[in-house]
């Protein structure tokens, strides 16, 4: 299985750094990276060749930098996984695809399962807050494959727990979900 791991927002922060606590300065493009280089790791172990782009261009809009739809239908991934970090407040992880019926939502659903599973037990506040539609995300409708886009936890709120101290947990329950997927094929 190809996987195209996707952390959201700009490598290094600049120019966008995705959200901030304001707090602890807590950066999302720093959180989203993190989980996406372990969690491609642990997919090479299982197996599986990982390509990872972290990048300020996701569809054509700037063309300085490298664009993550185009190298990820170029490149005929299996599976697309862009990983983000919520902001506003709420408690635990949701997880997006193109449209509710088809593989997409397969693959979040087995991302979001493992990732409940996995942090539930270590924070009973982080919620399970589902899988939905979003057809307006251009990662997800850009995408010739079945593609997600996984909010891991909120940046402003108690999930800050799991996710600075739980990180290797959450890109292994990443990893599990996408094999999953390709499992029950
Ligand atoms: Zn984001």
């Amino acid at each position: 299985m190809r996987v195209f791991l996707n952390p959201g927002h700009s490598l290094g922060g600049n120019p966008d750094p995705g959200c901030v606590n304001p707090r602890c300065r807590l950066r999302e493009c720093d959180l989203a990276i993190t989980y996406g280089s372990l969690c491609g790791k642990y997919l090479e172990a299982a197996g599986c060749e990982v390509s990872l782009l972290q990048s300020h261009n996701l569809a054509g809009e700037s063309p300085e930098y490298p664009c993550v739809v185009a190298a990820a239908n170029a490149w005929e991934a299996d599976v697309f996984v862009s990983i983000h970090v919520n902001a506003g407040g709420g408690r635990g992880a949701e997880t997006y695809c193109y449209n509710l019926g088809g593989k997409g939502e397969r693959l979040a659903h087995c991302i979001q399962n493992q990732l409940v599973a996995a942090i539930q037990p270590i924070d009973q506040g982080y919620r399970d807050r589902g899988v939905m539609e979003h057809p307006t995300f251009c990662v997800l409708r850009n995408t010739n494959m079945p593609a997600v886009l996984v909010e891991v936890g909120f940046i402003d709120s108690d999930d800050v727990g799991v996710l600075t101290l739980h990180g290797d947990e959450i890109a292994r329950a990443l990893a599990r979900g996408i094999t999953d997927y390709w499992q029950d094929m």
